[in-house]
């Protein structure tokens, strides 16, 4: 069977680290969740009718770390005695972690666990609430990688990397 989408540019989705794929329709603008995990090392673009009967093509990127510059702020606690917290500006950002920067003096070191807690600048100024393990520290800026999952925080991150 042949290709009927037009040869437009094809759109570049970042899976979440659970396979989920947010994928827009050009036309109508209709959004709608994919579990694409199946095609992970495999198949890499997708063929999407929309309901509006729009064809369109998207390309999945697996990438773990596509980060996005971002300036938010937020605060940490290192777990788990909760004694040491402070304020922290976000400066990048990606499905798999966070980049910051710690505000003041602070004593995280690599493999250390902390809750990191930050508001993102979506429309619906959603609150990223989770655990994270340090990975990498530079004087007072921190690599953080996220533990666990957090299925509503990865909708609400996959929304905000995709624009
Ligand atoms: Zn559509």
């Amino acid at each position: 069977m042949k290709m009927t989408a037009s040869q437009e540019e094809i759109t570049k989705i970042y899976v979440t680290p659970s396979g989920v794929a947010i994928i827009k329709c050009p036309d109508c603008e209709m959004i709608r969740t994919l579990t694409v995990d199946k095609f992970r090392g495999t198949k890499h673009i997708l063929n999407i009718k929309c309901s509006c009967k729009r064809l369109f093509r998207v390309k999945l990127e697996f990438r773990k770390f596509y980060r996005k510059k971002a300036e938010l702020s937020g605060d940490y606690v290192l777990l788990p005695e909760k004694i040491h917290r402070g304020r922290l500006m976000v400066v990048n950002i990606s499905q798999g972690g966070v980049g910051v920067h710690i505000l003041g003096t602070h004593r995280l070191s690599a493999g250390q666990e902390i809750q990191i807690c930050f508001t993102l600048d979506d429309k619906h100024g959603s609150v990223i609430d989770r655990r994270a393990v340090v990975r990498v520290v530079s004087k007072n800026n921190v690599c953080c990688e996220f533990k666990g999952n957090g299925s509503s925080h990865d909708k609400a991150l996959g929304f905000y990397l995709m624009v």
